[in-house]
């Protein structure tokens, strides 16, 4: 990450708008030419308005006439150019910014420090870190470079007619150009660093309020959640209301700046002798030029709010993707069948930290079914994702087709391992719509009996809409049991080499459990499967039984030989088998 005061991410998201350069610096032209217009419209003006009081001939202001009309409307044209030009340059970088990020995300491995990167919270952040750098082109480098273009050619003009009024423009205009800005920024830095917590806090509050609204209700603590809430929103607002007087104070600020700055010359040139007429020009012009510069005050607020964006955007951007690198291998053909096997595989989610995985050996060829066992956090759903590419490995190999996994191209590794992982999102569609993503060219018997394998063939017949049914956020408008069945579901179509199957019965009664799994592990027959299971009963028909703990295998053998020895495999199956039976009944 790059240290929070050099101007590094700033660099790298602009190096993207170097093929829009000549747009852009169109753009700031165009910008400096509207101050510069107005700046010209004001002076014209004013002089027009000062030599029609000694009443001379029409014709010695027709020239100012007209100049103040075409003024006018250039500045109009001129300003329309400079947003056609800027956001046109704008909105191509922002394509190439988003279709390099997605790339980012679509193929590099996960880092585990972003591992929320999957969430929607992360998600809808991402979007708004992408807009934040259009504000950088648009509301900080045009008028930026604009307002210091207008500065110093106003500077150049007044020079020329009394070179000590422009030494007094020149400080009024590094005032409110350079000072004023630079305090906007140390204020709009101590503000994010009060506001952001409580921001956080209160979302989390929101959050809790209107999730969690009906557990607060039962044990009566809503009237407390919402006094926490209420004090918080309060802090925000005095926060918020605190930034505001600083900000009017530094605007108010500013105009008297450009009050004194026009007085100062105004004083200046009259003592050099600058004829009234032209003391009047200078003194609208000055007013002008300083008012341009306070553009960079609004300029330097909206770098300070988004430059965590630019930040996050600039990591983004710097992390190589296989595609990107030009990797030979990368475009290797994935075999359709393969054996994939792990030497030696440790998991660390943390530099440091413990192994999540440690030193795990396996093979799963075609059609050999392995069924995972072992208490919570011993490392089967990392197992599961480590096959699945999700988590970086931190040691040892995994191969496909006896060749290093990495030689395969990330995006196309769900063909080789894919299925049903833990906490599956069922999305706001049809079912059709969701089973489809499993694979997109699935056609209706491929659906027919993926559904019946999952149990959910009879419920999709029942309903009024078929495969149209729209299932509700996070299938909320299904049960919990027709929820898990149609994950299941979209993991048999998808149908991968090697199908890893994580708790896919949880939710379901132990009759339609046995069931289902049997008849989910059936319709992958010629594949590799590898069931996450806390239910040690119908694995008997599988090949081989891994029991981990902490990361480890600990035990592993042919369902018969594990049940038999000692261990916690043979513990919890009487244990499971027991309470089936009904022994322990009250
Ligand atoms: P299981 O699936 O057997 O319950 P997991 O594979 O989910 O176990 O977890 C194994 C270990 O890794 C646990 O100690 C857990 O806390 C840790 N772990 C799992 N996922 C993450 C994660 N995303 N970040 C950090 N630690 C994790």
């Amino acid at each position: 990450m790059s240290e929070p005061n050099g101007l590094a991410a700033e660099r790298t998201v602009l190096g993207l708008a170097r093929p829009y350069a000549a747009r852009l610096t169109g753009a700031a032209a165009l910008a400096a030419g509207t101050d510069l217009a107005g700046l010209g419209l004001m002076a014209t003006a004013t002089w027009l308005l000062i030599t029609a009081a000694g009443q001379p001939p029409i014709t010695a202001l027709t020239v100012a006439i007209v100049a103040v009309r075409a003024l006018a409307i250039s500045r109009g044209v001129l300003r329309y150019g400079e947003r056609l030009a800027g956001h046109d340059a704008v909105l191509r970088m922002l394509t190439d910014v988003r279709a390099r990020i997605f790339g980012t995300l679509a193929t590099a491995p996960p880092d585990p420090k972003r591992q929320p990167a999957r969430s929607g919270d992360t998600l809808s952040r991402l979007v708004s870190d992408v807009d934040a750098v259009q504000d950088l082109v648009i509301r900080v480098v045009v008028p930026g470079v604009a307002a210091i273009a207008v500065g110093g050619l106003a500077a150049v003009g007044v020079a020329a007619v009394a070179p000590a009024a422009a030494l007094a423009l020149v400080a009024g205009w590094l005032v409110a150009g350079a000072a004023l800005p630079a305090t906007a920024v140390a204020v709009a830095r101590r503000h994010a660093l009060a506001v952001a917590p409580l921001r956080g806090e209160l979302a989390a509050d929101a959050i809790d309020l209107t999730h969690g609204a009906a557990d607060l209700a039962a044990f009566g603590a809503t009237r407390r959640a919402w006094e926490v809430a209420t004090t918080r929103i309060a802090r925000l607002a005095g926060v918020e209301r605190r930034l505001a007087a600083t900000g009017s104070a530094i605007d108010g600020a500013g105009t008297l700046v450009a009050g004194l700055t026009t007085g100062a010359v105004v004083v200046v040139a009259l003592r050099a002798g600058v004829s009234g007429v032209t003391v009047g020009v200078l003194a609208v012009a000055t007013l002008a030029a300083v008012e341009s510069a306070l553009a960079l005050v609004a300029a330097a607020r909206r770098w300070a709010e988004i430059r965590g964006a630019l930040r996050r955007v600039a990591d983004l951007l710097a992390t190589p993707t296989p595609a990107m690198d030009g990797d030979p291998a990368a475009d290797r053909r994935l075999p359709e069948r393969a054996t994939l096997a792990l030497r030696g595989v440790s998991v660390r989610y943390r530099a440091g930290g413990l192994r999540a995985l440690d030193g795990v050996d396996l093979t799963i060829p075609p059609g050999r079914r392995i069924a995972v066992v072992g208490p919570s956090g011993a490392g089967k759903s990392t197992l599961a994702a480590a096959l699945a590419r999700a988590v970086p490995t931190d040691e040892g190999e995994l191969t496909y087709g006896g060749a290093a996994v990495s030689a395969y191209p990330v995006e196309s590794w769900h063909r080789a391992v894919g299925g049903l992982f833990a906490d599956a999102h069922v999305f706001h569609a049809s079912v059709r719509d969701n089973l489809l993503l499993g694979r997109a060219d699935a056609i209706e018997p491929e659906l027919d009996a993926a559904c019946a394998a999952a149990g959910l063939l009879d419920w999709v017949r029942e309903q009024p809409d078929g495969w149209d049914t729209v299932v509700g956020e996070d299938g909320g408008q299904l049960s919990g049991g027709q929820r898990q069945r149609l994950a299941l579901a979209r993991a048999l179509v998808a149908a991968p080499a090697v199908l890893i199957l994580d708790e896919p019965t949880e939710g379901l009664d132990p009759a339609a459990a046995d069931r289902v799994l049997a008849d989910a592990v059936a319709a992958g027959h010629d594949r590799g499967v590898l069931l996450i299971t806390h239910r040690l009963r119908g694995l008997a028909d599988f090949d081989e039984i891994l029991v981990m703990d902490s990361g480890r295998i600990i035990q592993r053998g042919r369902p018969a030989e594990v049940r038999e020895e000692p261990g916690w495999f043979r513990d919890q199956w009487l244990l499971q088998d027991a309470a089936e039976r009904g022994y322990f009944r009250v």
